[in-house]
C-alpha cells in the first residue's frame, strides 16, 4: 500500500449530471465528500444538451421510457427521485423554464443555469471538487475494513493518493469523447468482474450506405413528420434530412430499439392510408400526377426525389392512367418505406450510449455493487438509458440521489 495522505467519506468520479447530484445528497448528510472529474470543466454534457437550454426532466416519467435489461430496475431511484424533486430544486434556485411538447421541460435562458445551480449547493455543502485529474488505480483494501475501503492512486510517481469509505463511479458513457465520454466506468467494472451488458451508440442519427445515401443528401434540411418504426416499437415524430443520412427526433427515439441489420419502417403518410387514398381519386377519374397529388400532404422536393425512386415511369401519366396494383405498391411504399441503415455515425454525435454495468450486479435501491460494499455506479455507465426528451437526466437526477443517500 501506498502512504495515505488524503481521507474522504465519499469519492466520486466524475462531474457530470450523476456525479454532482450524488455529490450534494451524500454531503446533506454530512458526509465529507470529493469529486474528482478528468476534464478540466465539470458538466460539459449539462451545457451542451437541449440545444444549449437543458431538457432537464420530463413531467411524465415512467419505467417504459427507459431501456434495460432489467426493465424494473429503474422503478425504485425513480420513485425514490422524482420530476417534481428536480423541479423544486430548479425553483428554489430561480431558474425560469417552460414545457415543450411531449411535457419535455427546459430552461428559458440557459443550460449554464442548471450546471451553476448544481455547483453552487456543492460548493455550499463543503463538496470538494477538483478538475483535470486522472485516476491511474483503484486499489480495495480489506474486505472486512468498513472504514476506508478504497484508495485511488492519483499519480504513480508522486505516489498521491486519496482513500475513501464509499467510491462512486459517475463517469458516464462512451458518447461524444469532446465532452468527457469515456469508458473508464467499464473498465473499473470489469477489472472487478462486474458484469456488462454490451455498448451501442444511441439516439444517434443513421447513416446509409445504398442510394438512400443520395436521396437523404439532396434533400439535406427537411424535416418531415413521420411515424417510424423497428423491433415492434413505434414513435410519431418529425424526421430530418441530413447529408449523411436520416436524422431528427423520430429517428434517434428509434435508434435506441434498432439494433445493426435491421431494417426500420417510415410512414411518411401517418394520418392517411395512401393505397385507399389513390384508388378513391383513380376512381374521380382524377388527371393529377401522382406528384401533384402528393405535394398537397408531403414537402415538394420529397415527392420529387420519390417519383424518381417509385414511379419514373409513370412520372408523367394521370393518377387514372395508372392500374390499381401500381397505386397499391407506391401506397404500400409511402406508409411503410423499409429502410436499411448501414450504420449510425456513432459515438462521435450519440447522445448516449445503451448498455453498460449489469443492474443484475447492482442493488437498485442503493446502486451499490452487490459483491463489493461500498462501490456504486450511477448515470450512464450504468444499463439504464432513456427515451430522447429529458429521461437520461433524471435518470443520472435519480440515480445519483439514490447513491447520495446510501454512499
Ligand atoms: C449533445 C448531448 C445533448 C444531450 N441532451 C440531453 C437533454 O437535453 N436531456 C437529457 O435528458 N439528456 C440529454 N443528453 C444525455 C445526458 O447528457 C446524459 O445522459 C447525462 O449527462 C449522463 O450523466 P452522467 O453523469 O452519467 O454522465 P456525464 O454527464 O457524461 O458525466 C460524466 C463525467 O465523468 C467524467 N469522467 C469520465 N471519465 C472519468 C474518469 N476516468 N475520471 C474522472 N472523471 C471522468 C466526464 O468528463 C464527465 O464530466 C444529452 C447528451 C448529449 C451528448
Amino acid at each position: 500500500m501506498h502512504a495515505i495522505k488524503e481521507q474522504f467519506d465519499v469519492v466520486i468520479l466524475g462531474a457530470g449530471a450523476a456525479g454532482l447530484m450524488c455529490a450534494i445528497t451524500a454531503a446533506k448528510r454530512d458526509r465529507s465528500v470529493l469529486v474528482l472529474e478528468k476534464s478540466n470543466k465539470a458538466g460539459k454534457k449539462i451545457l451542451m444538451s437541449g440545444g444549449g437550454r437543458c431538457n432537464f426532466t420530463n413531467l411524465y416519467v415512467e419505467a417504459e421510457h427507459f431501456l434495460s435489461n432489467n426493465p424494473h430496475f429503474c422503478k425504485s431511484a425513480l420513485k425514490a427521485y422524482t420530476p417534481e424533486d428536480f423541479i423544486s430544486m430548479v425553483e428554489a434556485h430561480g431558474i425560469e423554464y417552460e414545457e415543450k411538447k411531449h411535457h419535455q421541460l427546459f430552461c428559458i435562458n440557459s443550460s449554464k443555469d442548471i450546471l451553476q445551480m448544481l455547483l453552487t449547493q456543492c460548493s455550499d455543502l463543503g463538496v470538494e471538487l477538483r478538475t483535470s485529474v486522472e485516476i491511474q488505480k483503484v486499489l480495495k483494501q480489506a474486505q472486512n475494513s468498513s472504514e476506508q475501503r478504497f484508495e485511488l492512486l492519483l499519480d504513480e510517481r508522486d505516489q498521491k493518493n486519496i482513500s475513501c469509505a464509499s467510491l462512486v463511479i459517475a463517469t458516464g458513457a462512451l458518447s461524444i469523447p469532446t465532452l468527457g465520454g469515456s469508458g473508464y466506468g467499464y473498465e473499473l467494472a470489469k477489472e472487478l468482474e462486474l458484469p456488462l451488458i454490451t455498448r451501442q451508440a444511441s439516439l444517434v442519427p443513421f447513416m446509409f450506405s445504398d442510394e438512400i445515401k443520395d436521396l437523404c443528401e439532396q434533400l439535406s434540411g427537411l424535416s418531415t413528420p413521420v411515424t417510424i418504426s423497428s423491433n415492434n416499437k413505434t414513435f410519431e415524430e418529425s424526421m430530418l434530412f441530413t447529408h449523411r443520412g436520416l436524422s431528427g427526433p423520430a429517428v434517434l427515439q428509434i435508434s435506441n430499439y434498432w439494433r445493426p441489420g435491421d431494417v426500420i419502417k417510415v410512414d411518411l403518410l401517418p394520418n392517411m392510408n395512401a393505397q385507399e387514398v389513390f384508388i378513391e381519386e383513380k376512381g374521380k377519374q382524377s388527371r393529377l400526377t401522382l406528384k401533384k397529388y402528393l405535394n398537397t400532404f408531403l414537402p415538394k422536393a420529397l415527392v420529387l426525389q420519390l417519383e424518381s425512386l417509385w414511379w419514373p415511369s409513370h412520372k408523367d401519366h394521370a393518377l387514372c392512367e395508372i392500374s390499381n396494383s401500381e397505386l397499391k405498391a407506391i401506397g404500400a411504399n409511402l406508409n411503410q418505406w423499409s429502410l436499411k441503415p448501414s450504420s449510425t455515425e456513432g459515438y462521435r454525435t450519440a447522445e448516449v450510449t445503451l448498455g453498460g454495468v449489469d443492474t443484475d450486479a447492482l442493488d437498485s435501491k442503493t446502486m451499490e455493487a452487490k459483491e463489493h460494499p461500498g462501490l456504486f455506479f450511477i448515470g450512464e455507465v450504468v444499463d439504464v438509458t432513456g427515451h430522447l426528451g429529458g429521461y437520461n437526466f433524471q435518470w443520472a437526477w435519480a440515480s445519483g440521489y439514490s447513491a447520495g443517500l446510501f454512499a
